[in-house]
């Protein structure tokens, strides 16, 4: 990032922001960097945007997202005041620090990197637990924390799942404050929180468009939780942008909730693709974290993480590594389709000479 002007707000002097994973534009890479899904969306989301629509954008969008946020309640089971929809799940995240981080908050060492991002934009005391050797969540560290809780389930970069057990009684002894479930990837494993929803005022969960369902671009997510939680996410939404969703956005939404399930069938191609290439990479000597994501989080003895992440990229094939010393012998690889990942395993193998 570039240097400060002299004009900044001081507060914001030391903010380190969030580095997204790389979109290079100078060759054609395999992306597996992102989490992106190698799918297009359905095709009913690809024929839901019409001229007709595009004459529309002439008209604010609608800021309550009124047929959305229906679609989107019936598809869960919930009534449309438990909906809260947002420009990508990063919005819920950074709104869900503004408006319930004033006790501070707690997540593990090793998550989604935005937290902290977040934590640090709003001035939030952050508590950052440790996870264990095998990179799980010790649930019992988070009780009786009287801070926010935000939990990535399944975890990034690791994959690996918290039983939702485990968060109920993180919800339960932290009855004062948001435990915020964030389920970017659930859709590829794992047992959902929503359950926990009606049971415990105190969970949100934050899911999202860009991943299960290959709509990245599109920046769409969505909350689940009780009334008055939604509510003041809303008044966070009213007082900065109200029309964070584009209208194109939510005509894309509405027909993807339509066709979910072109979208779970690529979720299962996704599933058998992760296992197929787990498999062949421990079969070459890799250490591979059980996944329930659209990544998986691997290394091998035999290269450095970060040699082996910059020789693919030489070979074309964009992974992500993470320099911090716990994670560094790691890379997260994205899956890709069936095609994609046999070229990356080829690749690997000519790497390290197997
Ligand atoms: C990708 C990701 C998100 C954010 O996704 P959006 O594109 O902003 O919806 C949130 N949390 C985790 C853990 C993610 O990996």
């Amino acid at each position: 990032m570039s240097t400060t002007s002299r004009f900044l707000n001081s507060r914001y002097s030391a903010l380190e922001a969030y580095v997204p994973g790389e979109q290079p534009k100078n060759r054609k890479y395999i992306k597996l960097n992102t989490n992106e899904s190698p799918y297009p969306p359905s095709p009913e989301v690809i024929s839901s945007v019409t001229s007709g629509s595009l004459s529309d954008l002439r008209l604010y969008s609608d800021p309550e997202c009124t047929v959305l946020k229906k679609r989107i309640a019936d598809r869960y089971g919930v009534l449309p005041k438990n909906v809260f929809l947002s420009n990508g799940s990063d919005d819920i995240l950074n709104f869900s620090f503004a408006a319930f981080g004033e006790q501070g908050a707690a997540y593990p060492d090793i998550t989604y990197g935005f937290y902290k991002v977040f934590a640090e934009l709003h001035s939030v005391d952050s508590k950052v637990i440790p996870l264990k050797d095998d990179f799980s969540i010790d649930a019992s560290e988070y009780y009786s924390l009287g801070r926010l809780i935000v939990i990535a389930n399944p975890n990034a970069p690791t994959g690996k799942i918290l039983p939702i057990s485990e968060i109920e009684s993180i919800a339960k002894t932290n009855p004062d404050n948001v435990v915020l479930v964030d389920e970017a990837y659930i859709d590829f494993g794992g047992e959902s929180a929503l359950s926990l929803v009606g049971k415990y005022g105190n969970v949100l969960v934050a899911r999202t468009f860009s991943k299960s369902r290959s709509m990245a671009g599109a920046r769409l997510g969505f909350a689940i939780g009780s009334g008055e939680i939604i509510s003041d996410l809303e008044k966070i939404k009213y007082s900065t942008n109200p029309y964070n969703i584009n209208s194109l956005t939510q005509i894309a939404g509405i027909a993807a909730i339509d066709s979910d399930s072109y979208f779970f069938e690529n979720c299962k191609r996704i599933i058998a693709t992760r296992k197929k290439t787990t498999e062949a990479l421990e079969e070459i000597g890799f250490v591979v974290i059980p996944s329930k994501a659209n990544f998986i989080f691997a290394k091998t003895d035999k290269m450095s993480g970060e040699e082996l992440y910059l020789k693919l990229k030489d070979e074309g094939i964009l992974v992500r590594h993470f320099s911090s010393p716990k994670i560094s012998d790691y890379n997260r690889i994205t899956i890709g389709s069936e095609d994609e990942m046999s070229v990356f395993v080829d690749t690997v193998k000519k790497i390290l000479n197997i």
